[in-house]
């Protein structure tokens, strides 16, 4: 049976779509609301049959722009009736320790999500407004939750408590949850039909190098050990998050400023990184453009950014005990040959050449012939991986 599946990321003031039909994996529609809650209307932008449209619509909610994408679907005969969307997945940020894997959202579900919002408070709430407006508009259509966390439920206990008294994690549930999980499962299995291997006979190292950034070590198909922690500020240097600092910096910064723990947050999360460093902007065109001009801070900037990531590249292989392919991925993951090259550059050891033709060419494979381990460059489509995960839930 031919099934519409919609994958959706729910966001405070944006909504964006994509309808799949499954398991052909073939997009019919995709598209953004955006400026929800705005006064002026929310805007609504779609490109269907190659064709780009946008549009400004009444209304101020996450329902209204539901309700108004649904009229549209069946307006442009993309759907003549509504059982024709036999599943809505829904990205959901923090599914904590209890959603090991994507769940069908029922009430007991919903309310758990609800209360794991105390772990994802910017999130999780949204993207529960994403599910209720779809409960509303398509009564009857399984709606799914795809979580960032549940791939990294596999992180052994090694790798996801701190080493801080253990009250913390028994009654706080302080631990390591690690995050972009849908895109390091996608890339990991698409490196896996490159490579013409089983996943499940691997051993990766997925890169995800965006605006958040983050990288995973997979073994046995399963995440053995990750970048980011508790939240998504840790690990890597990203386009405005630190990643890993000494904690103590933390604590002296906020003392020595007087600064409250919400200031010192949003210092971390809104001020650092690529932005905080270059003191010029957190989007990695803009400070590569000034690093040829050899601006400093841009060149320091940078290089901290690749020294990380080779950092972590290294660790994890060790923890893996080998790697048979490195994966970029993310905006500056599948686009920035300079990146990858910095972050290979002295992982010979490992048996990872970069070919610099290829690399140059965002081939899929970068790495030379006689690399025994294979450098990859795989665009991540995060929203194809929450329609196959929906369409495994359903099928069940
Ligand atoms: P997110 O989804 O986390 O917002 P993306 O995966 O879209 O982020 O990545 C955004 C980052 O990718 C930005 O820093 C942007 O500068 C970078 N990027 C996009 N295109 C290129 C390119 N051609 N070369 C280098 N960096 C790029």
């Amino acid at each position: 049976m031919q099934n519409k599946i919609m994958a959706i990321n729910s966001g405070s003031s944006s909504l964006k779509f994509q309808l799949f039909v499954m398991p052909e994996e073939e997009l019919i529609v995709k598209g953004l609301f955006e400026r929800i809650g705005s006064k002026e209307g929310i805007e609504f932008s779609n490109t269907l049959n190659g064709e780009k449209k946008s549009l400004t619509i009444d209304g101020k909610t996450h329902e209204e722009a539901v309700a108004f994408l649904i009229e549209f679907l069946m307006k442009e005969n993309v759907i003549t009736s509504l059982d024709e969307i036999t599943g809505v997945g829904h990205r959901v940020a923090h599914g904590g320790e209890f959603f090991k894997t994507s769940s069908l959202v029922e009430e007991k579900e919903e309310e758990m999500i609800r209360e794991l919002s105390k772990l994802a408070p910017l999130h999780n709430p949204v993207n529960l407004a994403g599910i209720e407006a779809f409960k509303q508009a398509l009564p009857g259509c399984s709606q799914v939750a795809v979580f960032d966390t549940s791939f990294h439920q596999t992180l052994p206990k090694s790798q996801y408590l701190y080493p801080i008294p253990m009250s913390y994690y028994r009654e706080d549930k302080i631990r390591k949850y690690g995050f972009h999980g849908t895109s390091h499962q996608f890339v990991a299995e698409e490196a896996a039909t490159v490579l013409g291997k089983p996943l499940e006979e691997l051993k990766l190292i997925t890169c995800h190098l965006g605006n958040g950034a983050s990288i995973c070590g997979i073994k046995n198909g399963q995440s053995q050990i990750t970048s980011m922690g508790f939240t998504p500020i840790a690990g890597l240097m990203m386009g405005t998050r630190s990643g890993d600092l000494d904690p103590s910096v933390v604590t002296f910064i906020q003392e020595e400023k007087g600064l409250s723990a919400t200031e010192m947050a949003q210092i971390l999360n809104n001020q650092s990184g690529l932005l905080g460093v270059s003191e010029l902007s957190n989007d990695f065109r803009d400070v590569i453009a000034s690093a040829e001009e050899n601006v400093e801070q841009s060149v320091v900037a940078l290089d901290i950014f690749t020294s990380k990531v080779k950092q972590t590249i290294g660790a994890y292989a060790a923890e893996l005990g080998g790697v048979d392919g490195i994966i970029f991925t993310a905006g500056i993951g599948e686009n920035s040959a300079w990146v990858r090259e910095k972050s290979c550059a002295g992982l010979e050891f490992l048996g990872a050449k970069i070919d610099s033709e290829l690399n140059d060419k965002n081939a899929e494979i970068i790495s030379t012939n006689d690399s025994t381990t294979k450098v990859l460059v795989i665009p991540t489509n995060e929203e194809l991986m929450i329609a196959k995960e929906t369409m495994a839930i359903i099928s069940k």
